[in-house]
C-alpha cells in the first residue's frame, strides 16, 4: 500500500467546499495584500493561542526575523538558538547581522538542553530561540528562568508545534514572542506561505505591524526601516477556514503517534519519541530513532513507503554556516539527531489501513549489526 510522508490533498478534500467559499469572499472583496480576512484570522490565532496580540506576516522566517528586528537585535549581537532545527531558525537571526550561537539539544526531547544553556550565553548575548521541534514544546520553565536571570528575552520558535501545550498554556506564550509558521504542510498549513507573530506586549506588536508594512504607521508615514511583509489576504482566509480544526487534526496525529509507539515498543533496535511530563506534543513529525536507517528507507521504499529525514546536516555543519567555526563533535546529541532520526508517514487523514502498513512494514525489519 502506498503510503506517502505527507497527504495535503486528503485535507483539501474534506475542506473543498468551504475553501472555495472562503476564496471566493477574498477574490469579491479584492482584499489581496492584508486586509480583513487577515486581520480574522489574527484575531481568532491570537485568542486561540491565549494571547494579546497577533501579526500575520509572509512566512515563518519572517516572522523570526521581524520579531528579533522588533527586539533591536542587530550586529554586534549574538543570539543563542539550537543546531538541530530547520535552518530557518539561523537565517533568521543572520539576516539582522546578529551572530547565531548554538546549544545543544537534550537526548530525550531533542529540543534546547537548558543543562547547557548558561555556558552559551555571553555578555553580547541579545536573545534566546529555543525549538519547538517536531511537535514537542522545548523545555520553557527552565528556560525562560535562565533568560530572566540575566535579562535576556526569549523568542520561540513555534513553527512546528502550533496547538501544543506547555504547563497549560500554547507555545509562543511562554517568551516574549512566538513565530509560527503557515508554510502548506505544517499542522496549521496555509495554501502558499504564510507565517505570524504573537505577543501579549502591545509596544512589540505595534513595532511589527510597522515593520510588515513599510515601516509605516498610517499610511505613507514612514517612522522606521521596514520591509514588505504582509499575510496574503487568500492566506488569511484559508487559515480561517482550517483553525477549528486544527485541535481535531492534532488529536489524530497523536492517534496515529500512539499506534505507532505501540508497535515498535519492543524493538530492541529502534526507540520511540518521548513526552516529557509537563508538555504535550503535536506530532508535525514522528522521530523513530533508528540503527539502520539507510536500510530501513530501503526496505520501506521497496513496500511503497515514504520515510523523511529532518534533518540530514545540523546547522553547524552546513557550508552556509561553516564561517561560525564549529566543526563535528561541537554538538554531539544534534549530531547523533541527524544520523539516527527517521520520520515516518504522519498526517491527520492517514487511514487505519495505512498506519498498520507502515506498523507491519517497520516490524518486519531486520537490522542486521556487522
Ligand atoms: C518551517 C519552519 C520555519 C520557517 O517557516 P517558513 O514559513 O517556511 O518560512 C522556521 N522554523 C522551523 C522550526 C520550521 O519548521
Amino acid at each position: 500500500m502506498r503510503v506517502p510522508l505527507i497527504d495535503l490533498n486528503a485535507q483539501y478534500e474534506e475542506l473543498k467546499d468551504r475553501l472555495s467559499d472562503a476564496i471566493a469572499h477574498v477574490l469579491e472583496a479584492s482584499a489581496f495584500a492584508g486586509g480583513p480576512f487577515v486581520e480574522e484570522f489574527e484575531a481568532a490565532f491570537a485568542e486561540y493561542c491565549g494571547t494579546n496580540h497577533c501579526i500575520g506576516v509572509g512566512s515563518g522566517t519572517e516572522a523570526l526575523w521581524l520579531a528579533l528586528l522588533a527586539l533591536d537585535i542587530g550586529p554586534g549581537d549574538e543570539v543563542v538558538t539550537v543546531p538541530n532545527t530547520f535552518i530557518a531558525t539561523v537565517e533568521a537571526i543572520s539576516y539582522t547581522g546578529a551572530r547565531p550561537a548554538f546549544v545543544d539539544v537534550d537526548p530525550v526531547t531533542y529540543t534546547m538542553d537548558p543543562s547547557l544553556l548558561e555556558e552559551a550565553i555571553s555578555n553580547r548575548t541579545a536573545a534566546i530561540v529555543p525549538v519547538h521541534l517536531y511537535g514537542q514544546p522545548a523545555s520553557m520553565a527552565e528556560i525562560t528562568e535562565i533568560a530572566g536571570r540575566y535579562g535576556i528575552p526569549v523568542i520561540e520558535d513555534a513553527a512546528q508545534a502550533h496547538g501544543a501545550v506547555y504547563a497549560g498554556q500554547r507555545v509562543g506564550t511562554h517568551g516574549v514572542v512566538g513565530c509560527y509558521s503557515f508554510y502548506p504542510s505544517k499542522n496549521l498549513g496555509a495554501m502558499g506561505e504564510a507565517g505570524a507573530v504573537v505577543t501579549n506586549d502591545a509596544t512589540l506588536a505595534e513595532k511589527l505591524r510597522m515593520l510588515r508594512d513599510h515601516g509605516q504607521r498610517s499610511k505613507y508615514a514612514h517612522d522606521v526601516k521596514g520591509w514588505n511583509a504582509r499575510m496574503d489576504g487568500l492566506q488569511g482566509a484559508v487559515l480561517s477556514v482550517k483553525l477549528p480544526l486544527l485541535d481535531v487534526w492534532n488529536a489524530k496525529r497523536q492517534a496515529v503517534a500512539q499506534a505507532y509507539s505501540e508497535a515498535f515498543a519492543e524493538l530492541n533496535w529502534a526507540n520511540v519519541p518521548v513526552t516529557a511530563e509537563d508538555r504535550n506534543h503535536v506530532y508535525h513529525l514522528y522521530e523513530l530513532a533508528v540503527d539502520g536507517r539507510e536500510e530501513l528507507i530501503k526496505e520501506l521504499r521497496t513496500a511503497d513507503i515514504a520515510a523523511g529525514i529532518h534533518y540530514p546536516q545540523p546547522i553547524h555543519l552546513t557550508n552556509a554556516y561553516s564561517s561560525l567555526g564549529y566543526g563535528v563533535g561541537d554538538f554531539p546529541v544534534a549530531e547523533n539527531c541527524s544520523q539516527t532520526l527517521l520520520s515516518l508517514p504522519m498526517f491527520p487523514h492517514m487511514s487505519e489501513e495505512q498506519v498498520s502498513a507502515v506498523c507491519e512494514a517497520v516490524r518486519s525489519f531486520r537490522y542486521q549489526t556487522v
